[in-house]
């Protein structure tokens, strides 16, 4: 469905994308995995027939994105980093103007309208200006216009970049929805977007894949270890507070200051946020800190490159 060869880019003389290869099938839901500057939009933008390659070749459904640029984006519904979307426009009125860029026949426009709005959740907003939006709705709307031609293909830049954390599993919720439905290829910085969202993983470090697999497989080591960061003020002492928070199989580390910071890593369960904010609640330590550590790339970057050396 999507077959990539030998995949190049040079900006002037600076190489971003390293003749890349990969192939996605039809249904598969795959993450573009890579911290920032590692060739991820440059790459979706030559997907998409933004960006020409220096080398290499793209074909969607077996045809040449260099040959037949129109052809091929009316199969790939795109929604870039930020949205382009037009504020002054009500949302039923702007998603009847792309349509008709699309190429849906008059007749069916309002059908498909009424579609993008029920499957993409729009329906309390369809009557307000794209500008009055949150930042939620207004990725919900990018979501619809990408589906409004009912394209095989999505195409999502960082699709969560900027959501608080209801839209960010509100929106992956939608991914997986579409995704049951269409081939979907998202990029992202963010391990846990990843595992929570894609089957399949293409990771890219500096303009090369580093590692391309089932997610669960790749990921494994890197995302069944929870690590929590947790500040307080207390006047108890650290064998007190080990005490106090310890659990099955939890690690934990406390480093001081005018407050203490509490590291806690223990493997991956359900609500275990809620049974430590329950241990806290319960002492008089005053709380400035509480939150979960995203999984670093960089980790995982490390434990691959020294797969490689040992074979
Ligand atoms: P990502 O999406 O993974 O953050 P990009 O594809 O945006 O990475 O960028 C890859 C590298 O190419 C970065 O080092 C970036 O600075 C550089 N780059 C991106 N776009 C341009 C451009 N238009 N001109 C020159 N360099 C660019």
């Amino acid at each position: 469905m999507i077959e990539v060869k030998n995949l190049t880019k040079y900006y002037g003389d600076f190489l971003a994308v390293n003749s890349i290869n990969f192939k996605i099938n039809k249904g598969e839901i795959v993450g573009l995995l890579g911290p920032n500057g590692a060739g991820k939009s440059t790459t979706i933008r030559m997907l998409t027939g933004f960006y020409t390659p220096t080398q290499g070749e793209i074909y969607i459904n077996d045809i040449s994105v260099r040959d037949n640029p129109i052809k091929v984006k009316s199969f790939i519904g795109y929604i870039p980093e930020s949205s382009p979307l037009y504020n002054d426009m009500v949302v039923y009125d702007y998603l009847g103007f792309v349509a008709k860029i699309q190429n849906v026949p008059i007749d069916k426009i309002s059908e498909r309208i009424d579609f993008v709005v029920e499957k993409c959740g729009l329906v309390e907003v369809v009557y307000k200006k794209i500008g009055e939006l949150s930042k939620g709705y207004r990725q919900r709307t990018g979501l619809a216009h990408a589906i409004i031609h009912n394209p095989q293909i999505l195409i999502l830049d960082e699709p969560t970049s900027g959501l608080d954390p209801n839209q960010i599993i509100e929106i992956r919720e939608l991914i997986k929805e579409l995704g049951k439905e269409k081939t979907v290829l998202l990029s992202s910085h963010i391990l846990s977007e990843v595992e929570a969202t894609c089957s399949r993983v293409i990771i890219i470090n500096r303009g090369n894949i580093v590692a391309d697999g089932d997610t669960s497989e790749l990921l494994k080591g890197f995302t069944d270890i929870d690590r929590f960061i947790i500040k307080i003020k207390t006047s108890d002492n650290n064998d007190k507070i080990q005490n106090l928070l310890m659990m099955n199989g939890a690690k934990i580390l406390i480093n001081e200051g005018e407050l203490k910071e509490i590291i806690i890593s223990l493997p991956k369960k359900e609500n275990i946020e809620e049974v430590i904010y329950k241990k806290i609640k319960d002492t008089d330590w005053i709380l400035y800190e509480f939150r979960k550590e995203e999984q670093s790339l960089e980790n995982l970057f490390k434990e691959l490159t020294m797969e490689d050396k040992n074979g």
